[in-house]
């Protein structure tokens, strides 16, 4: 078969699936309004790894915080189980149908992190977040970095569904000397990750939104991106937005002289993905951050970090620092309107990372005694 013609009709059925959705991301509906809902229902996944751990930790101080309204029926939990790497497998899809059903039929996510087989490791599948972020269209992966001590507070604000990702497991070999994968960016998925940014900003009376690309070699794709972020920036003149290759990005994350000034970041997905994790690690690890995976009818809360599978081999999942998913309830109770109750568990959070010590293994203390630890201080 001419190779030309393979790879002409591979790229045409891509473009042409990329064109349907920009057609319904010109439908979109407008954002589900929590404090109109009789009942909130929150899916629990434990996903892999050490994920069943620390999300169980999370959903315990979730459910001791929400305890009156659990009570009430405002508040429903439901388990889901499937979101298994075995059951992926099983069914060969990121997210088995049923599973995704499951998921549909909630309105928040908290959600432990997923294995996905690097190449050669097991079967070409999709990750589960990837196909999440798409099926229930959560555009906007808001990840905040608080580091008082240094003075920083930052909102990174990363496109969730394009970039990179949205075609990550569509590449092409087109022999064995040469390989393509894709790149996608369009003008609604921009618009609308660029004006949640600038909203939160308004919002939180943050003075400053920095762009972050690499437009001066990726012309067409980071080059609409920043375009448009600048065209979002013209309604909200009281913003100041300018914008930053992400390799100079990366350094003045960790530079004391400038760092404190930047507040709130937008990126396309891959440099989100990889800049988050660094201002992370500033914050004292992945292990410390949550993220929020927001669309307009759904909304997922997971980790930053990975299933760490290493950590189940040596059989240390207990000691699993279980922070990040606490945060990520934290990002869960503001998002559905429970802002005292998020200001509560920061602080609890607070108080156990101080006066308990995780190592990892059992040098320190277990997740469960973390957790009790932010329940007592609720
Ligand atoms: P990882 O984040 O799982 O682990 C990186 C390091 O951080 C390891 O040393 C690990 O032990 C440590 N670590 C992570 N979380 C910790 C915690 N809560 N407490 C203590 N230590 C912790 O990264 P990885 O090894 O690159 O990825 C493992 C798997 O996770 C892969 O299959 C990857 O695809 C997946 N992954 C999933 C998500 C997600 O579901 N959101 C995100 C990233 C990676």
């Amino acid at each position: 078969m001419d190779k030309l013609k393979v790879a002409g009709d591979h790229f045409a059925k891509l473009v042409e699936e990329q064109m349907n959705r920009v057609e319904q991301m010109k439908q979109e509906e407008d954002p589900i309004d929590f404090s109109k809902l009789d009942k909130i229902i929150i899916g629990c996944c434990g996903g892999d790894g050490i994920g069943p751990a620390i999300t169980e930790q999370a959903e315990r101080v979730l459910r001791a915080v929400l305890k009156e309204d659990v009570e009430k029926g405002r508040i429903e939990f439901r388990q889901i189980e499937g979101l298994t790497i075995e059951n992926r497998i099983k069914h060969m899809q990121p997210i088995p149908d049923d599973v995704l059903e499951e998921l549909k039929a909630c309105h928040v996510i908290l959600k432990g992190p997923t294995t996905t087989p690097s190449k050669g490791d097991g079967p070409n599948i999709e990750s589960a977040n990837v196909a999440m972020r798409r099926e229930l269209d959560l555009f906007a992966n808001v990840r905040p970095i608080s580091v008082p001590e240094m003075g920083i507070d930052w909102a990174f604000f990363r496109e969730n569904t394009e970039g990179e990702y949205v075609l990550g497991s569509q590449g092409i070999d087109i022999d064995e000397d040469l390989s393509f994968d894709f790149r996608v960016i369009t003008t609604q998925g921009v618009r609308r990750i660029a004006r949640a940014a600038f909203e939160y900003a308004r919002a939180n009376d943050k003075k400053r939104v920095a762009i972050i690309t690499k437009a001066n070699i990726l012309k067409k794709t980071d080059g609409k991106f920043l375009d448009i972020c600048y065209d979002v920036a013209k309604d909200y003149p009281e913003i100041q937005a300018d914008d930053w290759f992400v390799d100079i990005i990366s350094a003045n994350l960790i530079n004391p002289e400038v760092n404190k000034d930047y507040e709130v970041f937008v990126l396309p997905n891959l440099y989100g993905d990889i800049i988050t994790d660094e201002a992370a690690q500033i914050q004292g690890g992945v292990g410390t951050a949550g993220s929020s995976n927001i669309g307009n009818r759904y909304a997922m809360f997971e980790a930053i970090h990975g299933s760490a599978p290493r950590m189940v081999e040596s059989g240390r999942q207990i000691y699993a620092n279980p922070a990040s998913m606490i945060k990520a309830s934290e990002l869960l109770l503001r998002h559905i309107g429970y802002k005292e109750e998020a200001d509560t568990v920061i602080k609890a959070l607070e108080i156990a990372n101080k006066e308990v010590k995780l190592t990892g293994r059992d040098t320190g203390a277990t997740g469960e005694e973390f957790a009790n630890c932010v329940i007592e201080n609720l």
